[in-house]
Order: structure tokens, then sequence, then C-alpha cells
């Protein structure tokens, strides 16, 4: 069973535009001539889109996480976001840390049935330390709602990064961590600090977005370390296939036990009644 925790799609009516305006986002940053000629996701990035990319590569389960760039988008993708629900995906809701009306809609999304919210604090400008940030961490704890966020540099957005492994580690001391997911393996090109601050932490991490990235022995060590029973398979398609993301880890020689851990188990334990 294969069950991917970090998968993005769009409504049907503003995917295109979207991905086009992500995909120019990500030349201006790493120059023109990045993958030149080529599309920089595997499928179109629509629900339709996700569930038949998923019949090919095998696929069992999706999780969709949508992002609020301004709190006044958040009404809108959580109600887009409700509708997606069904045996092959789920969708959490978003949130945006400058949201005056964040503590409400913590609880509605609770209410709703949701299982989590995304985050991304690369986007929306603020720490993961921050007090804005903590305290929604803090009440997503106390309704035992899952938070996973983007961890480390973006491929397509500017310094400074806003949740790195350091910053995130201190986010530590004022919540558990364990309903956390920190994606990217806890810190995109940044998995020195992710050895240094949070490996044996209580924070999961994913697998999003790293195959072509990082250095196979890192990743391992990391996985070892840390536990495989809190890293989750996660891809981040449509910008990489999850053939692609299952074809790096199965390289890495993990056990399989590991492998079945980071492929299902793992999900299926957070997850719960939701995907009953
Ligand atoms: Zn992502």
């Amino acid at each position: 069973m294969l069950i991917d925790f970090h998968t993005h799609i769009f409504p049907e009516a503003i995917a295109a535009r979207s991905i086009a305006a992500l995909e120019s986002a990500i030349r201006q940053i790493q120059g023109e001539d990045y993958r030149k000629g080529e599309p920089l996701t595997c499928r179109p990035a629509t629900l339709d889109g996700l569930l038949s990319d998923m019949q090919r590569t095998h696929v069992d389960r999706s999780v969709c996480l949508p992002i609020a760039t301004k709190p006044s988008q958040t009404a809108t993708i959580n109600r887009y976001a409700e509708t997606v629900r069904s045996e092959q995906a789920l969708s959490f809701g978003t949130l945006h840390p400058a949201d005056p009306a964040w503590e409400t809609v913590l609880e509605d999304l609770k209410q709703r049935g949701f299982c989590g919210i995304k985050l991304h604090l690369q986007f929306q400008q603020f720490y993961i330390d921050s007090p804005e940030v903590l305290r929604i961490l803090q009440k997503a704890e106390q309704l035992d709602l899952l938070v996973i966020f983007h961890a480390g540099d973006d491929i397509g957005l500017p310094p400074p990064v806003y949740a790195p492994p350091e910053r995130i580690r201190h986010a530590l001391d004022y919540v558990s961590g364990k309903n956390l997911i920190a994606a990217h393996l806890g810190g995109w090109e940044q998995w020195d600090d992710v050895e240094k601050y949070l490996v044996g932490t209580p924070i999961m991490l994913d697998t999003a977005f790293i195959s072509q990235f990082i250095d196979p022995a890192q990743c391992v060590r990391i996985i070892r370390n840390h536990g495989a029973e809190k890293i989750l398979f996660g891809s981040d398609s449509p910008w990489e296939s999850p053939a692609d993301t299952l074809r790096f880890l199965t390289s890495l020689g993990l056990t399989e036990k590991e492998m079945s851990q980071i492929t299902h188990e793992n999900a299926l334990r957070l997850l719960g009644s939701h995907i009953a």
C-alpha cells in the first residue's frame, strides 16, 4: 500500500494559471535556464489530474495540501478542500497566521472533520517560532489537529527561510511536536541542520521533493537516526512524481519494515478514522 502524504491540487478554473505563476517564480529564483524547455510539473494540477496519476503510479491514497497566501483566501480554500474527500484523496485545511479569526478557523476545521492544516510560512512570511504561529501550533495540538508545514529553503521563493530546522527546534520548546510534520525531510537543502537540530525529536518528517537534491547516504542517516516510525512518504506531486519518490526510497536499501512504515503504516496511524 502506498499513501502520498504531500500533494497539491487546485480548483479546475485556476489550476493552469497557478502552476504557470509558480513555474515562473521558480525560474526567477533558479535562473531562466532551469530545466529549460521542460514542464516543471508531472501531471495536471487538478483533482482529476491527481486521481489519474495515482492510478498510473499505484498510489492508493493522497493527502492534498492547500495554501492560503492571504488571510482573505482561507474560507474559499477551505470550502474547496472540504469537497475533496473520497476513498482516494482527502485534503487538509489551511490557515494564514495573520488571520484575526485564526482560533475560530481552527475550531471550525476540527468540527467539519478535517484531520489537519497546512502552513507554508515561506509564502505567508511568518517565522515558525513567531507568536502568531506558536499560538496556532498550541491550539492545533489541543484540538488534536495535524499541522504540516514547508520546512527549509524553497526552490521558488527568496530568503529569509521562515521555518529552518533551528527555529523548528525552538518551536518545540512550546509544543510537543507529536502532531507536527516538517515537510522536505525537516528542511529543504538544510539537511545538515536537520541532523543537528531535529533528528531524534518527536516531530515527523516527510520525503517530499528531496530525491533530486539530497545525498542518499545523508537521507538514510536521517531516516535511521530519527526513526522510520516518524517518516512519511510524500512526493510533492505535481512537482515530483510519486513514482520517482518511490524509486529513490527503494534505492536507499532500507529494510522491508522501514519501507512499510514510511509508505503507509505511519500515515494510517495518523489519519486513523479519516480514511476508514
Ligand atoms: Zn509542497
